[in-house]
């Protein structure tokens, strides 16, 4: 109500930003009374996405851990493999490894684009072939929607054959070598969950141009039903199909993508402008082969030159109602890969230090100048 309130509104990590068609698209979900999981929406949002991506095989589904728990369990991932993932991730990427009983394998990053390193997924799969047991897939993050390094890490997997399943959750806009994130990978894993640049409220999606790879995810999908006008099943499913409703909202959002991809882009800028030349202060590397979404704006901090470490700053952002967040904590570092499912990590001092160092800015594609105004001197207030 007064300035002053305003003054103290809550700025976010990354909400939720819907645009004008969105709401017409659920009109029409309601309209045809498809309130379901499935229907037109549905197959309207997976051509569209298609479509947008250019990848030729798409089925929505529920979430993205949904969606690589899908690409995963058809690519025959079983108790007693291993998977190789990328260590600095969030756990939506490796979870449903251990839904299948198989372990994960934790590869470092690199400092060109904080993804999974190249030379350490070869390093190790030559370690493994001398063991005779190489991974069953290998699951490159596109980290806060950058694309890891696509060519090279399938042409270390291929005299393999190992099939790489790209974890494309946080980079739906982003590009490698002017293609879609995700194309070109034996499967891709979207996510709409609410954070993300674009959202269904929550949800996800395979992708692939094998079209039988996604008929068998859209057959496990829906309880793995064969063909039969009674419920009959010889094999089990899941329940992870997208909602019509759901799908409706996506239709909308992926129509404006692209601007806010632009806007993701401005707010980095706006964010490195201001503070690409403060002492121990750098941005997340955009490495050259590709165009990054910039989901979030992400800085590293070296205390000893800016004078605050990195959780003195989140506290402090906290402390005037900004959203901040630590860098995803790899998952070599995670209690449940050290208890429950033991796993190792080939390297991951690169991961580790980014996670201590990192912090992400509120980077929600409705922010104003005014609101990074207020990020970026409560940052500099810390400067002690
Ligand atoms: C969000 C996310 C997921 C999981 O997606 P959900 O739709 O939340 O299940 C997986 N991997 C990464 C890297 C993510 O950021």
């Amino acid at each position: 109500m007064t300035i002053k309130s305003d003054k103290n509104r809550r700025i976010f990590l990354s909400p939720p930003h819907i645009g004008d068609e969105e709401i017409r698209f659920v009109h029409e979900a309601f309209d045809s009374n498809y309130i379901a999981p499935l229907g037109p929406q549905v197959d309207a949002f997976e051509r569209e996405f298609a479509e947008k991506t250019e990848i030729p095989y798409t089925v929505a589904l529920s979430s993205g851990t949904a969606a690589m728990h899908l690409a995963l369990r058809i690519l025959g991932v079983k108790p007693g493999d291993e998977v190789f993932a990328s260590t600095l991730t969030f756990i939506g990427s490796v979870s449903p490894v251990t839904f299948l009983g198989a372990t994960p394998v934790f590869i470092d990053a690199d400092r060109i684009s904080w993804n999974m390193n190249p030379d350490v997924l070869a390093e190790e799969l030559e370690r493994c072939k001398k063991c005779s047991k190489v991974p069953k897939a290998v699951i490159p993050t596109d980290l806060y929607g950058q694309c890891a390094d696509y060519d090279r890490i399938r042409e270390i997997c291929e005299p393999y054959h190992i099939p790489v399943v790209i974890d494309a959750a946080e980079a739906c806009g982003a590009l490698y070598k002017g293609k879609h994130a995700g194309f070109g990978a034996k499967a891709a894993v979207f996510s709409f969950n609410g954070n993300k640049i674009i959202t269904t409220s929550g949800g996800g999606l395979l992708a692939s141009e094998e079209k039988s790879l996604i008929e068998q995810a859209r057959f496990l999908s829906q309880q793995a039903r064969d063909a039969f006008p009674h419920y009959e099943h010889s094999e089990i499913g899941y329940n992870y199909r997208m909602s019509n409703v759901l799908a409706a909202i996506g239709r909308g959002q992926l129509r404006i993508l692209d601007e806010r991809v632009k806007a993701k882009h401005r707010i980095f800028n706006y964010y490195k402008n201001a503070l690409k030349d403060i002492p121990g202060i750098e941005f997340m590397p955009e490495a050259s082969y590709g165009r990054a979404n910039r989901w979030l704006t992400v800085i590293l901090i070296n205390p000893e030159i800016f004078g605050a470490d990195r959780e003195t700053v989140r506290i402090s952002l906290e402390s005037e109602n900004i959203e901040s967040r630590p860098v995803w904590k790899p998952m070599h570092l995670q209690p449940v890969f050290k208890t429950t499912y033991p796993s190792r990590a080939v390297g991951g001092e690169i991961a580790e230090d980014l996670f201590h160092r990192g912090l992400c800015l509120p980077s929600g594609t409705a922010m104003t100048n005014e609101d990074m105004e207020r990020v970026i001197a409560a940052i500099l207030k810390c400067r002690m």
